[in-house]
Order: structure tokens, then C-alpha cells, then sequence
């Protein structure tokens, strides 16, 4: 017999072995190889002595009012409202992550809010004669791309400049 730790799916034998679950000649097959393996041995002694432990393991006595203070603690439970669980849902080892995903999302709104200005204050953009500045530099750049435009084209337009803004 191959040696049953050596291969993933043959490790389970030994549990098997050692809970009682293999049949008769496959458990004889396995003792004689145990015999002569000492990693196998080694590892049904270890499996013997929790078993051992477990059989020797007894639960403590329940107490007469077990059932009274259960039923107590459950009827408690589900008195709470639902905003107080779900406060209590924040509770202190579940904060940080939170925390976290809160400075993160200020962190975005604020550089938004800082690529997306919202309208100038009207002190930075004067109205001169009903004109404001803003208008003055669209018409100056227009005019600029249209002065742009004839230099890069050697024939004239034909009806004078169309302006479009
Ligand atoms: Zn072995």
C-alpha cells in the first residue's frame, strides 16, 4: 500500500480510519501499513488521542431557568427597533471602514466641486455698457479664429465673413 499522506485525495483514509468509518479488510490494510510508517502511525495517535478527548468530554449541567432566560434575551432582542439595530450595526470594529468610504467620498466631492466651479462671483466678471467681461473675451477669441482661419486660406470668402457664436 502507498503511503496515503503522500496524495491530497487519500489523506481522508487516515480520518476514516481513525473514526471507525473504513470497512474491515481496507482498516487491516491500513494498520499493517501504519506498522511500518511512522508519519501514519504518528498521525493515528494523534487522531486516537482527540477522539479519546472528545469520548471523555462532558457537557456541563443546564440550568433549570436555561430555557426562561433564552426565551428572555430573544423576546429583548426583537423589541429593538430597527434603527436602533441598524446603529448598532456601526458598532466599533465596523466603523473604520466606514469612516473610511466617508473620506474617500469627501474627497471626491471635493475635488468635483473644485474641477466643476459653479458661476464666477460677479465681481470678477464686470458689465461694462451691458457687455460683461466674459462676452468681450468670447467676441476677441472669435475674432481671433476667424482672422486664424483667413490667413490659413489663400482664396478669399465668397460673400464677406459669416460669423457664427
Ligand atoms: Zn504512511
Amino acid at each position: 500500500m502507498n503511503c496515503p499522506l503522500l496524495k491530497e485525495e487519500t489523506r481522508s483514509l487516515l480520518l476514516d480510519y481513525s473514526a471507525g468509518r473504513l470497512g474491515a479488510a481496507e482498516a487491516a490494510t491500513l494498520a499493517r501499513h501504519m506498522e511500518s510508517c511512522d508519519a501514519c502511525r504518528a498521525f493515528g495517535l494523534e487522531q486516537t488521542a482527540v477522539w479519546d478527548s472528545l469520548d471523555a468530554w462532558q457537557p456541563g449541567p443546564v440550568s433549570v431557568d436555561f430555557n426562561r432566560r433564552l426565551w428572555q434575551r430573544i423576546d429583548a432582542a426583537a423589541a429593538v427597533p430597527w434603527y436602533r439595530r441598524l446603529l448598532d450595526s456601526f458598532a466599533p470594529a465596523r466603523r473604520l471602514p466606514a469612516l473610511t468610504l466617508l473620506i474617500a467620498l469627501l474627497v471626491l466631492a471635493g475635488g468635483f466641486l473644485l474641477d466643476h466651479k459653479g458661476a464666477e462671483p460677479a465681481a470678477s466678471n464686470p458689465v461694462v455698457h451691458g457687455v460683461s467681461m466674459t462676452e468681450v473675451d468670447q467676441l476677441e477669441q472669435t475674432l481671433d479664429d476667424i482672422q486664424l482661419l483667413r490667413q490659413s486660406d489663400p482664396a478669399p470668402p465668397p460673400n464677406g465673413v459669416s460669423r457664427q457664436m
